[in-house]
């Protein structure tokens, strides 16, 4: 559980999009007593643990992970689709879904063409590496592939939850306030990427691009922002070959 937003875990089910049977695997917890190290501390933690795990057994596959964060609606999954039909042709792509309930995004990501799993959280407001370890190992996903976590929609707690990723991205929307980088400072620095997206509705909101960059890069000076609409595919070149650069690095297979 996340001490800060009390949420847990203990529900979390996985099931791997193209089989529709949940698996809800038990895993005992331990429910440690308040001592003096704050829970939270704790927590993290051991969650870094797992996480570092995580990143060698991705590392150790030449599997290149992003771990996609936003508020609700900001558009991940179409992010997601629009990159898997862009991107399957030369690459083996494949997803982990994070959503407190339902199929409905891993059953979107299969039906663009890429391999899925739906981590459902329950009551919980974010990913952790236990369950990304757990969903590594039904997913299986293939040595030199590409691999997208989406993280539940929530810009709090998941900065502060390593799930072994390569990077973090951040995806912003025109329809949110300009000052989001602002309010939620953690998810911004531990960034990698900011993608900006929505850019079509521009004309239709009151959304300063160049604001909100500025913002971005006050939390986060180096930090890279990509304006883009998922919708309208407007941007999306820079953003595959964001990929493509960091894929190209890690020398990922193109078959
Ligand atoms: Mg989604
Ligand atoms: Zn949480």
């Amino acid at each position: 559980m996340c001490a800060t937003c009390g949420c847990g875990d203990d529900g979390a089910t996985i099931t791997l999009a193209d089989h529709h049977h949940p698996h809800p695997h038990d895993h005992p917890h331990e429910h440690p007593h308040t001592e003096t190290i704050s829970l939270e501390q704790r927590v993290l933690a051991k969650n870094d643990v797992l996480a570092e795990q995580n990143r060698q057994w991705l590392a150790d596959r030449g599997i290149l992970t992003f771990n996609i964060t936003s508020s609700p609606g900001a558009g991940k999954t179409t992010l997601l689709e629009r990159t898997i039909r862009h991107l399957s042709a030369q690459r083996r792509v494949s997803v982990i879904e994070g959503d407190q309930e339902t199929l409905l995004d891993a059953d979107r990501i299969t039906a663009a063409g890429a391999r899925a799993v739906q981590i459902n959280t329950g009551a919980g407001c974010h990913l952790d590496a236990e369950m990304i370890e757990r969903a590594l190992h039904t997913l299986e996903p293939d040595s030199g592939s590409l691999l997208f976590i989406e993280n539940v929609g929530n810009l709090v707690c998941p900065a502060l939850f390593d799930l072994g990723e390569n990077s973090k991205i951040v995806v912003i929307s025109v329809t949110e306030g300009t000052d989001k980088p602002l309010k939620y400072p953690h998810m911004f620095a531990a960034a990698g990427l900011v993608i900006i997206n929505k850019i079509d509705l521009l004309p239709y909101v009151d959304f300063d691009l160049d604001l909100s960059a500025r913002h971005a890069h006050s939390v986060n000076p180096g930090v890279e922002i990509l304006p883009v609409s998922a919708t309208t595919g407007d941007g999306m070149d820079v953003w595959f070959q964001w990929i493509d650069t960091r894929a190209n690095g890690l020398s990922l297979r193109c078959d």
